[in-house]
């Protein structure tokens, strides 16, 4: 009895963390994957030779080759497990002198060089043949497949249009290095435009662990960036429905209760993580977290040409939100260095020349205020930690400002675009 009664609860509790990485989104907007895990191929049938899709500044035409086939789902569960790797490495460039002051430093040595079972292992996926295969073909694949889209040149502040690639140059095992030598790794110079974009900062922040929650839901996978985007700017934010089929190689259906069931699944498991609330619509499942009365997230409005679907943003969007905010503070505190950080005390020292217990009652001041923003409790930990960075480096006026501003916004609705993010 006691232990029926307890099981409910245990289930209750938050297992997944969140794992929070600066991605570089600009193909996740451009329509760069199809939504899917089968794949494509140009010219085939009567699958067309490119994709062109219409985006802010212009048009992106995406170009695969014929041998590899279109990007899609595969593809971008790759580039996240690539993008966990460039992090890790960029990690290690950060340095911290000996006054104890940190200083960022946004080098990345290229190559960037990982086994395929590194890459396999980031990407969730098990050690076996095909998987390795599917590594090697996703490195080619985005060496050859061709973008002719406009890209922000950042220290020039100007979009440009130009061909290019994800990748400029790679090696798989079996290749031969500058040095002579066969690789037996993978080998990867991104473009100049990848490069710059992660050097300046013009990236989404985005919990990989929430993408690894969205599973086979590759619709949801393949738009959860432009609603991220999207969110920032409108409230609900309103896509077309022809366009989102047009840009991830989505059948288009022209019966509208056709296009609501083959999308409902994808959307309820957003709903389901929180990232989409609101909305005229009620709340129908009973595996929601949400108990209380609430929307599901998305409203239908239908013509016989096409339709548009409104988002509204959900809690789950809001934490990842302002974490953001919090981030930006923390790079621009870092950037703005150098700071001396002031030592912590360790447990028992000297408190009556330092307040130890102060700094501790801000920290859990903030970290309140931020759980009650984001309303989400299982990542107190996260907050913690952020925080007491911030509050430990003197930002504490900063934060009070910052949590101030996500407080209104989360209240209010999000208007304001504040993000940093190209193009
Ligand atoms: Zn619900």
């Amino acid at each position: 009895m006691t232990e029926a009664a307890q099981l409910p609860a245990k289930r209750e509790e938050p297992q997944p963390i969140t794992e929070y990485i600066p991605v570089e989104v600009t193909l996740e907007l451009y329509g760069y994957f199809d939504a899917g895990y089968k794949r494509r191929y140009p010219g085939k049938g009567s699958t067309p030779t490119s994709k062109t899709v219409d985006v802010p500044g212009g048009k992106a035409k995406i170009v695969p080759p014929a041998e590899y086939g279109f990007p899609n789902t595969t593809d971008k569960d790759f580039k996240r497990a690539f993008e966990r790797i460039v992090i890790k490495r960029l990690e290690r460039r950060t340095t911290i002198d000996e006054h104890g002051a940190t200083r960022r430093r946004p080098h990345l040595k290229v190559p960037i060089s990982f086994t395929v079972y590194e890459l396999i292992k980031e990407a969730g996926l098990a050690r076996t043949g095909p998987n390795y295969k599917a590594a090697i073909q996703w490195v080619k694949r985005n060496t050859f497949t061709g973008i002719e889209a406009p890209f922000l040149d950042v220290p020039k502040g100007q979009t440009l249009t130009l061909n290019t690639h994800l990748f400029r140059q790679t090696w798989t095992p079996g290749d031969t290095l500058a040095t002579g030598d066969l690789a037996d790794k993978i080998y990867i110079i991104p473009e100049g435009w990848f490069l710059s974009h992660l050097a300046h900062n013009k990236t989404l922040l985005v919990d990989h662990a929430f993408y690894k929650q969205l599973t086979s839901y590759t619709i949801a996978k393949t738009i959860v960036d432009s609603l991220a985007v999207g969110f920032r700017k409108a409230n609900p934010w309103r896509k077309s429905y022809r366009a989102i089929c047009d840009a991830y190689a989505l059948r288009f259906y022209s019966k509208p209760s056709d296009r609501e069931r083959k999308t409902a699944a994808d959307f309820w498991q957003l709903h389901r993580l929180g990232y989409i609330e609101g909305g005229t619509k009620p709340c129908t499942i009973d595996d929601c977290p949400n108990t209380t009365a609430h929307g599901r997230g998305w409203d239908w409005q239908h013509n016989h040409q096409d339709s548009v679907i409104a988002f509204y943003p959900g809690p789950k969007f809001l934490a990842d939100q302002a974490a953001h905010h919090l981030r930006v503070a923390q790079a621009e505190q870092i950037t703005n260095g150098p700071t001396l950080a002031k030592p912590i005390l360790a447990p028992g020292g000297d408190t009556s020349t330092f307040p130890a217990v102060d700094l501790a009652d801000t920290i859990q001041k903030f970290t309140t205020a931020a759980v009650q923003i984001t309303h989400e409790d299982r990542n107190r930990g996260f907050w913690r930690s952020r925080i007491r960075v911030l509050v430990e480096a003197d930002c504490a006026a900063l934060l009070e400002k910052l949590l101030k501003e996500a407080r209104t916004e989360a209240d209010q609705g999000y208007q304001a675009d504040s993000c940093n993010f190209a193009p």
